[in-house]
């Protein structure tokens, strides 16, 4: 704790400084130890999370009032309800926060990245005949809730990149050359930029190439990429949750010049069952059972992945009663204990009676007045009694 540095140090400025002056010495110190200037570079990256928090703090007049009386003890032990203050900004945190101060405003809350920012911080053009890495890919899947319960196998047709077999990636047509970006003057940035400052940008004629071609290749356009429709085959395991993402290594877009492929994530979505809901392991449902047997006992179906299992409920057993079938749930992904279901009680109120029903009901009420039928109901009705008889006292 004591060898955090002073906030006010850390940003340069002095204790009385203003907000305007508070923003300023922090937006240079954001730029300056940026990690996209600083690849690589973790004194520069501490140096950039402590002015991030410095400002968190001193920008906020609520928290730079608490930090001018107790200093770094106002946000020690979680103090202030956690969150900021006590470095507990990720990167994340960080990077929204200089989003808001330098670029997001004004521009609809449209999303502010820093590769278009800083022109990537690239000093020197990429070299457009190096190989490239294919992209990673994500595929959604939806899949039905018995199939992630158990398991199942699917193949998947995709229409992926790959590389355009006309000109071997390069996106040149055969025989063509490349030339140098007149835009750029082979550099690969420009620079640009309003507002606060210049910057400087990618390149947007050549991408940061620094060179153009000539003459594209007819079959990708020039991209150097083409499409291509695959069938993947893709093993679901038993007892996959919802959200979770399969990694197919090698599967993602194809690489460029002899690049290696991408990746391809399939993210798995599970249709919601109309019998049972899911928590994690945990399956749940609710048996819609008579009033007569939930009052004389008996034995009822429960459904559960694996089939029909019977449950013995006693008599007497009240509604919203949850049995607990311990490992019926969904197994577990790998190999470790199942789930369980939990059956809960839901007595259903008899409906669309006929005339018999009606009147064994009628005669079944007259003979349960009084006694110990309905002992909530009695309770209750006993309470208000009381209740009446208290306040009849209070007002006379
Ligand atoms: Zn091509
Ligand atoms: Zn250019």
């Amino acid at each position: 704790m004591s060898d955090k540095r002073d906030y006010y140090e850390v940003l340069g400025v002095a204790k009385n400084a203003t907000a305007d002056e508070i923003k300023s010495a922090y937006r240079k110190l954001a730029m300056k130890y940026h990690p996209d200037r600083n690849p690589g570079d973790k004194a520069a990256e501490e140096k950039f999370k402590e002015a991030a928090e410095a400002y968190d703090v001193l920008h906020d007049a609520d928290k730079r009032a608490r930090y001018d009386q107790f200093g770094h003890q106002a946000f020690a032990n979680g103090g202030g309800g956690g969150g900021f203050g006590a470095g507990g900004m990720n990167m994340d945190d960080i990077f929204s926060m200089f989003g808001d101060i330098f670029g997001g405003r004004g521009g609809g809350g449209a999303s502010f990245r820093f590769d278009d920012f800083f022109g990537g911080g690239r000093q020197r053009a990429a070299d457009p005949s190096a190989s490239r890495r294919g992209d990673d890919m994500t595929f959604r899947l939806e899949i039905d809730f018995d199939e992630a319960i158990f398991g199942s196998e699917r193949t998947l047709e995709l229409t992926l990149p790959v590389e355009c077999s006309e000109c071997k990636g390069t996106g040149a047509a055969p025989g063509s050359q490349r030339k140098t970006c007149p835009t750029c003057n082979g550099r690969g940035v420009v620079i640009g930029g309003s507002g606060f400052f210049q910057v400087r940008q990618t390149c947007h004629a050549c991408g940061g190439e620094g060179s153009i071609i000539e003459k594209p290749c007819r079959k990708c356009r020039g991209t150097g990429q083409t499409t291509q429709p695959t069938k993947i085959s893709l093993k679901i395991p038993a007892g996959i949750s919802h959200g979770s993402r399969l990694r197919l290594a090698g599967k993602g877009a194809g690489g460029l010049r002899g690049g290696e492929n991408g990746d391809l994530y399939v993210l798995i979505e599970i249709k919601p069952s109309d019998i049972f809901e899911r928590e994690g392991q945990d399956l749940f449902v609710d048996i819609p059972i008579s009033p007569v047997t939930a009052a004389l006992g008996g034995t009822i179906s429960v459904p559960t992945p694996e089939g029909e299992a019977q449950l013995k409920i006693p008599a007497g057993t009240s509604n919203g009663k949850i049995f607990r079938l311990r490992g019926k749930g969904v197994p577990s992904l790998r190999g470790g204990p199942s789930g369980d279901l939990d059956a809960r009680i839901i007595i259903e109120t008899p409906a669309n009676l006929d005339r018999r029903q009606r009147e064994l009901l009628e005669e079944f009420a007259n003979i349960s007045k009084g006694g110990g039928t309905f002992p909530q109901a009695q309770t209750f009705e006993n309470r208000v009694r009381v209740f009446y008889s208290h306040r009849d006292k209070l007002k006379k």
